[in-house]
């Protein structure tokens, strides 16, 4: 349920409105919008009685929100988000770019890619240190060391960093990585999302190989409902017939989820595609759908990765990718102007 409230509704009110609402047992999140502050309501709302809400002084309107997920929906939040992460952010201006290898191998390895993908504009190092196979046979990652050396790359470049987490008794090696990745297949492992609810650290939740855009913005709503509202979404491509690539990347997933959402909404065209080649063209298809940012795989070697190679972009492509998303941007900026 979202009360809306009238404008100029004094601060003093808004308290005084909150107490009464949490006093009833219900979570208050109270959204201060460029047009009017939204007071959503989570929890048992069924003994909210509507019409004594809607007769308050201070209340324009009340409406309840059918869609299960209630934190992440636009209705509660009606501007855009922006996740505050180190020097830089996600959602709001700018275009958010985590590029990086993925795998850590190595400290060579990370470190060069590290600075080629900040010359080239990246906002953020991302770069796996434990890694999901399919295979208990692949490279498994270089786990806690994995992580040193991506906070080596980060002193040295000063690049916030990016990293999935597999198991919620890894947090405390997540202490000062910036953004913790939970992957497509742990989408919805809920224990998981649960103890990610009670950090405060921005999570980029990854759209599951079968999973609806609904089913996504509940695992977001696991987190948010622990209190946790920095969320990030990404669509990776989903499973279908097609063989050519090794999923389907879903661009209408950008401007379906901006309208069900204030989260931002990021791609990954690497995972989606898994061919190098292609990574452009979806990395300027989701900059003109109106995606707030990427997640792109660059190696310097992409022969000799350890981990999906074949869809790495060379350091020298990455920078290519980037001049080409600037120009999408700039004609997105002006159409949108006119
Ligand atoms: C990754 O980003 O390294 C990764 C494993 O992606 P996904 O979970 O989307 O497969
Ligand atoms: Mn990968």
């Amino acid at each position: 349920m979202i009360a809306v409230l009238k404008q100029g509704t004094t601060e003093t009110q808004i308290e005084n409105l909150s107490t009464w609402l949490k006093n009833q047992g219900l979570d208050v999140h109270i959204s201060h919008g460029s047009m009017h502050t939204v007071v959503g309501l989570v929890g048992d709302t069924a003994k909210i009685d509507a019409e004594l809400l809607e007769s308050l002084e201070i209340v324009e309107s009340v409406k309840r929100i059918s869609e299960p997920f209630k934190s992440a929906n636009r209705k509660f939040h009606p501007d855009d988000s922006v996740i505050e992460v180190g020097n830089t952010s996600v959602g709001g201006d700018i275009f958010a770019v985590m590029a990086g290898p993925c795998s850590v191998e190595n400290e060579e390895q990370v470190m060069a890619i590290a600075r080629s993908v900040k010359a080239a504009g990246a906002t953020m190092l991302r770069g796996g240190a434990f890694k999901p196979r399919t295979s208990p046979y692949d490279f498994q990652g270089l786990k806690a060391d994995g992580i040193e050396l991506l906070l080596r790359a980060k002193e040295e470049t000063g690049l916030p960093i990016v990293t999935e987490i597999m198991n919620a008794n890894h947090l405390p090696l997540f202490e000062d990585v910036d953004v913790i990745q939970v992957g497509a297949r742990n989408m919805q492992n809920f224990e998981l999302l649960k103890e990610l609810g009670k950090t405060r650290k921005p999570i980029l939740l990854k759209r599951g190989l079968a999973n609806t855009l609904k089913e996504l913005l509940m695992s977001a709503e696991y987190i948010m409902a622990g209190g946790n509202e920095n969320v990030i979404l990404c669509e990776r491509g989903i499973r279908t017939f097609e063989t050519y690539t090794r999923n389907t990347l879903d661009i209408s997933a950008v401007p379906m989820l901006r309208e069900l959402t204030h989260l931002p909404v990021i791609i990954d065209p690497s995972h989606a595609t898994g061919v190098a080649r292609l990574v452009k063209p979806m990395a300027l298809a989701a900059a003109a759908a109106g995606a707030h940012g990427l997640m792109i795989e660059v190696h310097n070697d992409p022969k000799n990765a350890l981990c999906d190679g074949a869809q790495s972009l060379t350091p020298d492509a990455f920078a290519d990718v980037m001049r080409a998303v600037g120009t999408v941007r700039r004609a997105l900026a002006e159409s949108e102007a006119n």
